[in-house]
C-alpha cells in the first residue's frame, strides 16, 4: 500500500472533547484551553468513581467549544478522511451522553453540516485533485441495536427478517452479509442514501428517541482506487465498473445498481445472488481498498429505567465498555510497542470494526459533553472514558 502518510508522527488514537454551548451560567469548569480541561475543585467530588477524585485536570488532543462544525472537522476528522483516501482504514466515533451533541457533531444540520457531509465533500474534492487514480466509492449504513445489526438501506421488512451477520474470512477479514452497499458518485447521491437510511430507521421503530439514543449508527464508505492507465479503456473492458471520476452512474451487471460486498456474492434486491461492482486490478495496477467508518454511538448515560437496566442498557454498557477496552488496549499497544490481547469479539461493534481498528488504522474519538452542572456526573464519566482510551 502506498504509505504517503507518516504514521510514526501521528498517534494511533486521537481523543478530543467537544463541549456544547449551554444557557447555564454555572459551568463546572473554567474556560478550557485548546487541549486541556480543568475542573472546579469542588466539582471533582461529583465524579462517578473514587479514582476520579484526584483528576482535576485532563489533557486531550483537542478541546473544542462552540457551535461551528468546520473547525471540528479540520481538527479531528480531516486527516482521518485523507488517510482513508490513501488506503488506510479509519474510524471516527462520537461518544457521549444523550443530548451532548454526538449527532450534531457527526451529521449537523443545514446551517452547520457535520463530519459526515464534510467528509463526503472532502472525498469528492480529493478525487478531483487526484486525476492519476480512479476511484470507486460504495457506502453502507447500519445500526446496531441490542447486539443485532440492521441494514438501514434494506427495506425495513427485509431488514427485520434478515439481520446482518458478521462472518470471519480466512485471511482475517470481516464480511458483513447481507449488507447493501450503494455506489455513490456525488455528494447528492450520498445524501440520498443517508436520507433513505434515516427514513428506514425511523419507520422501523416505535419510539424513535429511545431507539436513537440506544443504538449505534454506522456509516461506512468503502474506498477502492487504482492507478489510471495511460491508454483509454479498450472494448474488452466492458467488465469495467462505474468510476466516480467519470461522474457516470453506470448500471450494474443486471442493469441495476447492485449491492457490492467485498467482491463477494450478496443477495440482491430480488433475493438472488448478484456480484457487486468492484475495481479490477489490471496490467499490474493493483487495487487499494480501505474503509472509512463514521459512528454515532449509543448514549453513554447510565440506565435510567428498570427496562433499560435489564435489556438495552445492559447491551449498550457492554458494547461501550468493550469499545473502551479495545481502543485503550490498542493505544497502549501502539505507544509501548506491546501486543496485548485485544477483546474485539466481546461486542458486535468491535468485532465488525476489527479490521478498521487494528494494524495501521487511524482512530479518532470525539467525546461530547454537556457543561451544565446538572450533567456533571455523566460528563465526568465521559472524561474518564476519554482519558482511559488515550
Ligand atoms: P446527541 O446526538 O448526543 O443525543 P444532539 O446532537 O442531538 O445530541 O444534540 C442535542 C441538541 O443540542 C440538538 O438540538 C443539537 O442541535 C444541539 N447541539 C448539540 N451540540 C451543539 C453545539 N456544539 N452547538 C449548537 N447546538 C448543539
Ligand atoms: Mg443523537
Amino acid at each position: 500500500k502506498a504509505a504517503k502518510l507518516d504514521h510514526g508522527k501521528q498517534d494511533k488514537v486521537m481523543v478530543s472533547i467537544r463541549v456544547r454551548p449551554t444557557e447555564s451560567t454555572s459551568a463546572w469548569y473554567p474556560t478550557p484551553s485548546t487541549n486541556s480541561l480543568k475542573l472546579n475543585p469542588e466539582c471533582a467530588r461529583h465524579a462517578p468513581s473514587s479514582s476520579a477524585g484526584s483528576n482535576t485536570s485532563f489533557n486531550f488532543d483537542a478541546v473544542l467549544t462552540g457551535s461551528a462544525n468546520k473547525p471540528v472537522y479540520t481538527t479531528v476528522a480531516r486527516s482521518h478522511v485523507h488517510a482513508a483516501m490513501e488506503g488506510f482504514n479509519a474510524v471516527i466515533f462520537a461518544y457521549g451522553q444523550t443530548a451532548s451533541g454526538k449527532t450534531f457533531t457527526l451529521s449537523g444540520d443545514e446551517d452547520e453540516p457535520g463530519i459526515i457531509p464534510r467528509a463526503m465533500r472532502d472525498v469528492f474534492g480529493f478525487i478531483k485533485r487526484t486525476p492519476e487514480r480512479e476511484y470507486l466509492l460504495r457506502c453502507s449504513y447500519l445500526e446496531i441495536y441490542n447486539e443485532t445489526i440492521v441494514d438501514l438501506l434494506a427495506p425495513p421488512m427485509m431488514a427485520k427478517t434478515s439481520p446482518v451477520q458478521i462472518q470471519g474470512g480466512a485471511g482475517g477479514e470481516i464480511v458483513l452479509a447481507p449488507l447493501r452497499e450503494e455506489v455513490v458518485t456525488s455528494l447528492k447521491s450520498v445524501k440520498d442514501v443517508l436520507k433513505r437510511g434515516e427514513g428506514n430507521r425511523r419507520t422501523a421503530c416505535t419510539d424513535w428517541n429511545e431507539r436513537s439514543s440506544r443504538s449505534h449508527s454506522v456509516f461506512r464508505l468503502v474506498v477502492e482506487s487504482r492507478e489510471r492507465g495511460s491508454s483509454p479503456p479498450s472494448e474488452d473492458d466492458d467488465d469495467d465498473v462505474p468510476s466516480t471520476m467519470s461522474g457516470r452512474h453506470t448500471p450494474g451487471p443486471n442493469g441495476r445498481h447492485t449491492p457490492g460486498l467485498n467482491g463477494r456474492q450478496t443477495p440482491g434486491l430480488n433475493g438472488r445472488q448478484t456480484p457487486g461492482p468492484r475495481l479490477q486490478a489490471r496490467g499490474g495496477r493493483s487495487v487499494q481498498t480501505s474503509v472509512l467508518s463514521l459512528i454515532d454511538l449509543a448514549g453513554s448515560e447510565k440506565a435510567t429505567s428498570d427496562k433499560e437496566r435489564t435489556r438495552e442498557g445492559k447491551y449498550i454498557n457492554t458494547s461501550l465498555l468493550t469499545l473502551g477496552t479495545v481502543i485503550g488496549t490498542l493505544a497502549d499497544n501502539a505507544a509501548k510497542h506491546k501486543a496485548d490481547h485485544v477483546p474485539y469479539r466481546n461486542s458486535k461493534l468491535t468485532r465488525m470494526l476489527q479490521p478498521s481498528l487494528s494494524g495501521n488504522a487511524r482512530i479518532s474519538v470525539i467525546c461530547t459533553i454537556n457543561p451544565d452542572v446538572s450533567a456533571i456526573s455523566e460528563s465526568m464519566s465521559t472524561l474518564l472514558f476519554a482519558k482511559r482510551i488515550k
